[in-house]
């Protein structure tokens, strides 16, 4: 049965981002809080999630960009007291 999830996990076309972090599947949970599981998933209150799930007309931030995790975290003008250092494009899988 892990194998089948594993193999699944592998060849999934969705949640890629997460795939990259936890690549291997487990029964034991993962020691992400709710902010990293909100961060990586991209489920969120995020514009970019919204729109996705037509609960928003846009998936534009109020400042005009596309309002995804990363962008919240290092790009928006509206969120720059909470900013971390963009990865270098090298660093962004990881
Ligand atoms: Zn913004």
């Amino acid at each position: 049965m892990i194998n089948t999830w594993q193999k699944n996990w592998d060849e999934s076309k969705t949640g890629r981002k997460v795939h990259d972090i936890l690549t291997k599947v487990s029964l034991s949970p993962s020691n992400w809080g709710r902010t990293e599981m909100l961060f990586f998933t991209g489920h969120g209150t995020f514009q970019y999630y919204l729109k996705r799930f037509h609960l928003s007309h846009t998936s534009n931030c109020s400042c005009g960009e596309e309002g995804t995790p990363i962008h919240y975290a290092t790009d928006c003008i509206l969120t720059t007291s909470w900013h971390m250092s963009k990865p270098s494009a090298y660093l962004e899988k990881e």
